[in-house]
């Protein structure tokens, strides 16, 4: 039977009713009949890109080897492989050299954008705004698709309470409310809602609690409660599912002693069972390998045989499957009915993305040309840079600034630069490919502006400081930054980390600003205190000085593409920022992991000043430098009137409640309206706050806007001790304000 022919009939009546629902099945399992055990583990194996694919194929070595094994049908996937050239090049090979003629799918990590790149996904989240992030990830999707890839590494949705840890610069902050909604958004934006050339899959990473890495140092053990599990971290990966996220990936971590590739318990009874998600798993890189150091698996093969038994379904750059999965299965110790599971996952999304039908789906030379940077993604990523930004301070109106007539110093390397902006895991775009603050504010004409470095950035790696001869302590250039402060009406000064200084493997232990960029802060702050710190980095950072001394701070992380413009279009309030920030800013690096939605202690506070005998420090406050969901605007919101609709509702019922905000200044803004509640009694505690609804809202200036949300079961529902999703009877708090730390409130009660 051709492959061919077993697609267009499928197989004759299939056995379950579910599967009779999903005509994919019975095109899958016509294509499974035919093939070998070989050919099956080969759909199980990923290779990472390995010489130029359009040149001569490779005649030794490793690359020969793969070259070799995708002619023999024993490789699924690739991932970094790149353009449509190279990916059809290389599909070529899979769909005219091999004996089933199986498409193979290509991943990337497209994480925020392929050449034209949006802000850093943690930036993004401060946004708010999801069907901005929809957009910002569609245009990523589209500028992936038309490069012929259609499979990407991303969202990452772990949640994460440790700014030391590099990582969080690509997920949506603290939140498990927030983080679901946008790892929804993200997508739907990614996957599109009929598999077109311009979408691609998308895989929910990294299964699970990966940013629960232990002191924020990336990879590190994770230890984490049932109870934190499931009411924490796991519901942005339930929501995705829910959200028909066609692929996941496991995590290098531990969990419970187990590694996450190797966790049965995560990924055949939770993900594949109790949620019915019916995509497929890849490994995170290397991971089932890892398990050998881990202390878990005696060696590959065992390693191997704990992944595929666990439910991990393609092994990304390990060659456990490759070389060990087929003995595995003759010697018993993993069952083909296993095996077939996989396969079926994987050619399950291959058929979804039409890769059956034409395996160059996603390779059209024109359509690249013509999709790739166009006008209307530079405007998208744009505007979600505008919408990123977070303004942490204003004193004295400081900003925006007056158009014309200024003198302005900008100082700061960071200042001048057209990469860092990009951020981390940009591996898409090219260097030197963003619009530098500079140039972003010498688009506007009206004032002079000079320009000084001050001190430089490094980019976080050791290896990098020394290559680029990076003099992290060098204060030579102090002096003329002083001077140009001195001339100036308005200093702007542009610090922080480099794109690169967050990310994987960049954990940091210090988190505030790196270098001599402190001292040249508070050195040119002796000479002019007009200054507006602009701030560019992947991860909060601690900077109690700044927030005591200098009167303007913007948070600007890495807008990606158009920074520059993004930026300077805030300064001179062409753009009323509405940003709020999606993890909480601690004071110093002591304090963490901090986050709102923390829980009393038995020893919560203390009237008595000199009391040692509650929760505290004796040298720092337990409040953060800056609360999550924090941000000014230029328009002065006023909250007025909480009300309920009832004080009380019965299961099936709901209660609704509501609030005024004015406008209360001559700018038209934009303010998130947030609702947060605490279950004071519960089987397990409960957080102090939890966000449970959100509202994005326009206002004009002076105008008042009544906003409302209902709160129903589902509202207050979590993991309880009978270690099930319930709500349970009992009296609540309602809060509701510009962040997280409001102290508008209401009372309701609930009975089951
Ligand atoms: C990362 C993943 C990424 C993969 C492939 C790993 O090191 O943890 O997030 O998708 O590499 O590049």
């Amino acid at each position: 039977v051709s492959l061919a022919f077993a697609i267009s009939c499928g197989t004759p009546k299939a056995k379950f009713s579910e599967r009779e629902k999903d005509p994919i099945t019975e095109k899958v399992d016509s294509v499974l009949k035919l093939m070998t055990l070989e050919e099956k583990v080969g759909q199980m194996n990923q290779y990472n890109g390995f010489y130029d694919v359009t040149g001569p194929a490779p005649s030794e070595g490793e690359a020969s080897k793969k070259y070799e094994n995708i002619k023999k049908g024993l490789v699924g996937s690739m991932l970094n492989i790149r353009g449509v050239k190279e990916v059809k090049a290389m599909q070529k090979i899979a769909v005219e050299q091999t004996r089933l003629k199986i498409p193979m799918i290509f991943g990337f990590d497209v994480v925020h954008g392929y050449k034209t790149v949006s802000p850093i996904p943690l930036a993004e989240a401060a946004s708010w705004d999801l069907k901005a992030m929809e957009k910002s990830a569609e245009i990523a999707a589209a500028e992936a698709a038309v490069a012929g890839l259609n499979w990407t590494f991303a969202p990452m949705v772990d949640i994460t309470r440790d700014a030391r840890w590099g990582r969080v610069m690509e997920g949506a902050g603290e939140d498990p409310y927030l983080g679901s909604q946008i790892a929804i958004a993200r997508v739907r934006g990614f996957q599109g809602d009929k598999f077109d050339a311009f979408h691609t899959a998308a895989c929910t990473k990294h299964f699970a609690a990966y940013g629960f890495a232990e002191s924020g140092r990336d990879y590190n053990t994770v230890d984490v409660s049932d109870n934190t599990l499931h009411n924490i971290i796991l519901p942005p990966f339930k929501a995705t599912v829910d959200a028909g996220v066609l692929t996941f990936m496991n995590s290098f971590n531990e969990l419970e002693g187990i590694p996450a590739t190797g966790n049965k318990y995560l990924q055949r009874d939770l993900l594949k069972g109790e949620w019915n998600f019916n995509g497929f798993v890849v490994s995170d890189w290397g991971s089932l390998a890892e398990m050998i150091p881990h202390g878990y698996a005696k060696d590959l093969k065992e390693a191997s045989m704990f992944a595929a038994n666990a439910g991990s379904d393609m092994d990304m750059e390990s060659y456990g499957y490759l070389n060990h999965l087929v003995n595995l299965v003759k010697e018993g110790r993993v069952s083909e009915d296993k095996i077939d599971d996989s396969v079926r996952r994987i050619l399950r999304v291959k058929f979804l993305l039409g890769l059956f039908e034409n395996p160059y789906k996603f390779c059209d030379e024109t359509r690249e040309k013509e999709t790739t940077g166009k006008q209307e993604f530079q405007d998208g990523v744009l505007d979600m840079a505008k919408k990123s930004i977070v303004l942490l301070k204003n004193e004295n109106n400081l900003l925006p600034l007056k158009k014309s007539g200024q003198k302005i110093a900008v100082i700061g390397a960071l200042a001048n630069d057209k990469t860092s902006p990009l951020g981390s895991w940009r591996i898409g775009a090219d260097d030197n490919t963003a619009v530098s603050f500079l140039e972003g504010m010498n688009a506007y004409k009206g004032n002079s502006v000079t320009y000084e470095k001050g001190a430089d950035v490094a980019l976080g790696n050791p290896k990098f400081i020394e290559e680029t001869k990076i003099n992290m302590t060098d204060k030579s250039g102090f002096d003329k930054a002083v001077a140009v402060a001195k001339n100036a009406d308005v200093v702007i000064m542009v610090l922080g980390e480099h794109g690169l200084q967050s990310g994987e493997g960049r954990s940091r232990s210090e988190i505030g600003l790196p270098g001599v960029q402190q001292e040249l802060l508070e050195t040119v702050f002796k000479a002019n205190k007009n200054i507006v710190l602009v701030l560019q980095n992947g991860r909060p950072l601690t900077i109690p000085w700044a927030a005591k001394n200098i009167p303007a701070i913007v948070e600007a992380w890495h807008l990606g593409t158009q920074s520059g413009h993004a930026i300077a279009q805030v300064l001179y309030g062409d753009y009323n920022p509405s940003g709020k920030l999606p993890m909480t800013f601690p004071r110093n690096v002591g304090q963490l992991p901090i986050y709102y939605n923390y829980k009393n202690t038995g020893r919560p506070s203390t009237d008595n000043p000199e009391s040692v005998f509650w929760s505290h420090y004796t040298d720092v406050e337990n409040t953060p430098l800056y609360p999550f969901g924090f941000g000014l605007s230029y328009s002065k919101f006023e909250y007025s009137n909480l009300k309920l609709d009832k004080n009380s509702f019965a299961k099936g019922g709901k209660i609704t409640v509501s609030v005024n905000v004015k406008n209360n200044s001559k700018v038209d803004g934009k303010e998130v309206v947030q609702l947060y509640i605490r279950d004071l009694v519960a089987s397990v505690t409960r957080p102090v706050r939890e966000l449970k609804d959100f509202e994005l809202t326009e206002i004009k200036a002076g105008e008042t806007k009544t906003v409302s949300f209902e709160i129903d079961e589902k509202t207050i529902e979590f993991y309880s001790a009978k270690k099930i999703w319930e709500a349970e009877s009992g009296d609540f708090k309602v809060f509701i304000g510009g962040d997280s730390m409001t102290k508008m409130e209401a009372s309701f009660n609930f009975s089951n």
